[in-house]
């Protein structure tokens, strides 16, 4: 989280009236480089957040994701854009530490007593990447009529065979003379 673009998703709250108070972001490639291995890899999205203050130590955060999303087909790694609609809401509680122990719930955001801001990127990254089905392909791309390219199948699956192929019996004996060293 040290990524300096990922800084635009501080939302400082020192000051903040009660009520509510409402964000926007558009979300590129950018945000998705920030994250290392990131399912996706690019992406334009619409983020509204709303951000309601119960009390000084209690708000709830409102976000709600719209747009299209870049990532790779499942059988030919052919990239494909999915549309992404989602909404979650997240609390955030102020906890010290040593309460924040016993806590893992993913819909709550802890904060020390004495924070004066938090950070939205990493739940954001998150609430984005639910959006992505569990088997994705070709044939869902939201922007273009497209099927698998067969070919790349076929080196793929070529691919995996290798990989599954037995040892050669002359290098298992090799590796089992120099164990004994
Ligand atoms: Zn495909």
């Amino acid at each position: 989280m040290d990524h300096e673009h990922l800084r635009l998703y501080d939302i400082p709250f020192v000051g903040l009236s009660e009520g509510e108070h409402a964000y926007t972001y558009e979300i590129d490639h950018v945000f998705f480089e920030a994250f290392d291995q990131s399912p996706i890899h690019n992406g334009d999205l619409y983020v509204r957040l709303t951000l309601d203050k119960k009390k000084e130590s209690f708000f709830v955060l409102d976000f709600f994701v719209d747009g299209t999303i870049e990532t790779e087909c499942d059988r030919c790694l052919d990239t494909i854009t999915l549309q992404a609609h989602g909404r979650q809401q997240v609390m955030v509680k102020f906890e010290d530490e040593a309460s924040q122990k016993d806590y893992d719930d993913p819909d709550v955001m802890l904060l020390e007593p004495k924070a004066t801001q938090f950070n939205i990127a990493q739940q954001l990254f998150e609430i984005i990447n639910l959006q992505l089905p569990m088997r994705k392909t070709c044939e869902m791309d939201a922007i273009a009529d497209k099927t698998c390219d067969p070919a790349v199948i076929e080196k793929l699956h070529k691919l995996q065979e290798e990989d599954e192929k037995p040892i050669d019996p002359r290098w298992e004996q090799l590796k089992s003379i120099q164990n004994r060293k």
